[in-house]
């Protein structure tokens, strides 16, 4: 009997368009490792913050990035992050961190770094991998690329819920307005930019519920996987 493929499947989109939920499911679903790059981004962020090193200095964040020991390890709720060997999985999320991400992730030799990283943990296949460029630029012969999209207010009621189960109250209007400046951000930028592969499947999840967006895409991975 043939071995089942073992495929690479590429999920990008705007900032709160629900890629780490569905890309956390469907690589349960798959048995597959879930790669949520953002989060990458994110700590070496933290980390200069920790260091209070600035943001705007692009020598000091690329040397910052060289020396950050950056591990993704799956856990039953999704992935934890270390950051040098700490557990920074709450801290990647502050809102000092999202507020800065965009400028540091937009230097070419911090994704340099974190490029390579990514490519090395997807070499064997069985793997989701969600960001801003992984079917144009870290994975561009993936085998299923998927771009999520979804209306900007829609995305922003789904990130205030998602805020208050953490009991944080969180105004839905400053929710709009800091999505939309993260997302002019990622595709005006000049390394990178968030966009659509052009073999990649457009899907509007506006109006989708998490288990219809998973099933979707779970449905294109195993038709590849088992086609001989
Ligand atoms: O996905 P998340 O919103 O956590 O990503 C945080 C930030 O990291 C994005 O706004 C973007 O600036 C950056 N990012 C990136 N490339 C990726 C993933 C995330 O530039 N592949």
């Amino acid at each position: 009997m043939k071995e089942p493929k073992k495929i690479r499947i590429a999920i990008d989109g705007p900032a709160a368009s629900g890629k780490s939920t569905t890309a956390r499911l469907v690589a349960k679903k798959l048995g597959y490792l879930h790669i949520d790059t953002g989060s990458m981004y994110r700590a070496i962020t933290l980390k200069a913050l920790r260091e209070t090193i600035d943001a705007s200095d692009e020598q000091q964040i690329v040397a910052l990035a060289q020396r950050c020991r950056v591990e993704l390890e799956p856990s039953e709720f999704g992935n934890r992050l270390f950051l040098d060997g700490k557990d920074s999985t709450s801290d990647i999320r502050l809102p000092r961190v999202t507020s800065m991400v965009s400028l540091v992730s937009s230097y070419q030799g911090v994704r340099d770094i974190l490029v390579r990283e990514q490519r090395r943990m997807s070499a064997a296949g069985r793997v989701v991998l969600e960001g801003r460029d992984i079917g144009t630029v870290v994975l561009p012969d993936a085998e299923v690329k998927i771009f999520m999209i979804a209306d900007v207010g829609e995305r922003a009621r789904r990130r205030k819920k998602q805020l208050a189960l953490a009991g944080i109250d969180a105004d839905e209007k400053k929710l709009v307005r800091d999505i939309e400046e993260r997302d002019k951000k990622d595709s005006t930028r000049h390394m990178s930019p968030l966009q659509k592969a052009s073999d990649a499947i457009e899907l509007d999840t506006s109006n989708l519920t998490i288990d219809e967006q998973v099933d979707f895409i779970f449905a294109k991975a195993q038709s590849i996987i088992n086609w001989v």
